[in-house]
């Protein structure tokens, strides 16, 4: 826990005033409130203040200002992230700092393939930088018009291009992070060798805003795909998906950018409730999968694709199929994948979500033994996974009926992630663990690890001032 605040709150607010100004400071409780609930309304909490800082150096004012009087800081992006973690408790005893204001692009070097963005930057104002100078940066995801990069670094975001590009983790070249106790970790290098010991930049990917705050980011670029198509294909069961995923792969070159599951679950869902959603093929398959591949060439391209459809076909991997003629067709398969989760939420029922991982070849047997469990408990219950099959991570959702209790949905989780740990998979593969699966996570966390991370914590932010309730089971 914090050590008590050693300051009076007017004289703290005099003092944030003073480092950023008084367009960096929100105080009035209504103008603070759309801060203070998280994305999915689980979490509402309240704050001191709302701290808007517009540059590195006030970002580290206001840390050194916190570590001095012992306020706690709860860091925010574009406040998108699904697991609680950048809203403070009820307290009202620690600050928000909202970083949306630094969103500069620093440089943009086209040759070096390399970027350097601040934290507050949008992603997809960085993914639109990166195309209008002839490069991709491949970080992308439903949220992408309102997550900050600063968010997507401090939960090691995924998405659907994890299976090509990696996840943020593996998009960062360097960071620059304000410490706990107010100084700069300046490591916005661009070189893509540099083999100095502790790669520490590793350290505060994927921290939730515990050990620093991220003002900036240095980030790989990519060429723009020459050519590049979206294949939509039914499947006769589910195990066939990693084997259709195998051929894609191995006959494009390994040029699949992404490899979406859908189920009729999902496809029902989106279809009845988002509107202009469009089921794309006849006969309802029980389990379909969307997939971008790209090419050096549309001839190319053309020629792999024909090759691989045959041999789907031939191998009994697929029994139908469409491939997008057209921007607007492309547009329209993906609109079906991005309304399952809306699609779901609008439905009558309680959602139930779960971000989970195992092997890509244990999908199928793991999406069965899920379901199976969860029927034997709540017969009626509708089961939607969905989700990045290609990487292995399935968004296993469960939709009970309304007014079922606390208890019942608590142990559909629970059902889930014993099935999770049968398959040595992982709780958490994109969200992170932040309020919301702290306790899940701390009953499955290894001894050695969990004494580490304490240790770790304790070493970098002494006084327990970062977003202290993160990570931590019954806070
Ligand atoms: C519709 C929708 C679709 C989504 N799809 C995906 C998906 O496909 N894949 C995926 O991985 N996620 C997905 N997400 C989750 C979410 O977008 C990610 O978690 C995102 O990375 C959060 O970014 P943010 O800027 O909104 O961060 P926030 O929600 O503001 O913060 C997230 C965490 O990071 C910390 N933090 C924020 N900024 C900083 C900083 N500058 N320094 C240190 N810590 C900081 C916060 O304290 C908090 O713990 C989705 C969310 C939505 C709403």
């Amino acid at each position: 826990m914090p050590a008590a605040a050693t300051i009076a709150p007017d004289t703290l607010i005099d003092r944030l005033r003073g480092i950023t100004g008084p367009r960096g400071l929100i105080t009035d409780d209504g103008d603070m409130a759309p801060f203070l609930e998280d994305w999915r309304k689980l979490y509402r909490g309240r704050a001191i203040a709302v701290v808007r800082p517009q540059s590195t150096e006030e970002v580290a004012g206001v840390v050194r200002l916190c570590a001095e009087a012992g306020i706690a800081i709860v860091p925010q992006g574009g406040n998108t992230g699904l697991v609680g973690g950048a809203v403070p408790g009820l307290d009202g005893a620690s600050i928000l700092l909202q970083l949306g204001r630094m969103n500069r692009i620093r440089t943009l070097d086209t040759l070096d393939f390399s970027m350097v963005v601040e934290a507050g930057c949008v992603l997809e104002t960085v993914q639109r930088a990166a195309a209008d100078a002839g490069r991709k940066f491949p970080l992308s995801l439903g949220a992408e018009g309102t997550a900050q990069i600063g968010g997507l670094i401090a939960t090691n975001a995924g998405g659907i291009h994890v299976m090509r590009y990696g996840m943020m983790r593996d998009l960062v070249l360097g960071l620059e992070v304000v410490l706990p106790d107010g100084s700069v970790l300046s490591e916005l290098t661009t070189l893509r060798k540099n083999n100095v010991g502790y790669d520490l930049k590793q350290l505060f990917i994927g921290a939730e805003g515990t050990l620093g705050i991220v003002t900036a980011a240095s980030l790989k670029l990519f060429p723009q795909l020459r050519a590049s198509r979206t294949l939509f294909f039914a499947l006769p069961s589910l195990a066939d998906g990693p084997k259709l995923l195998s051929l894609c792969r191995e006959f494009t070159g390994d040029a699949v950018e992404s490899f979406e599951l859908i189920p009729r679950q999902g496809i029902d869902f989106a279809t009845a409730h988002v509107a202009g959603v469009v089921d794309p093929l006849e006969g309802r398959p029980e389990w379909t999968v969307l997939t971008e591949i790209s090419g050096r060439s549309d001839e190319r391209l053309q020629e792999d694709l024909d090759r691989l459809v045959e041999e789907a076909f031939s191998a009994g991997l697929v029994t139908d199929g469409t491939i997008a003629q057209s921007e607007a067709q492309a547009k329209a398969l993906w609109l079906l994948r991005e309304a399952i989760v809306e699609g779901q939420r609008l439905a009558p029922g309680i959602q139930i979500k779960h971000d989970v991982s195992v092997q890509v070849s244990d999908v199928p047997a793991f999406v069965h033994a899920a379901s199976e469990a969860i029927w034997r408990v709540h017969p009626d219950a509708l089961i939607n996974p969905f989700g990045h099959l290609g990487d292995g991570n399935i968004h296993f959702n469960v939709q009970l009926a309304a007014g079922a209790s606390r208890e019942a949905v608590d142990g559909v989780s629970d059902i889930t992630y014993r099935v999770v740990d049968q398959f040595s998979g992982s709780i958490s593969a994109e969200h992170g663990i932040g309020r919301l699966k702290a306790a899940s996570y701390a009953k499955r966390c290894p001894k050695p690890r969990a004494e580490l991370i304490a240790r770790l914590r304790k070493a970098v932010d002494p006084k327990g001032l970062m977003n202290p309730l993160v990570f931590r089971a019954g806070k």
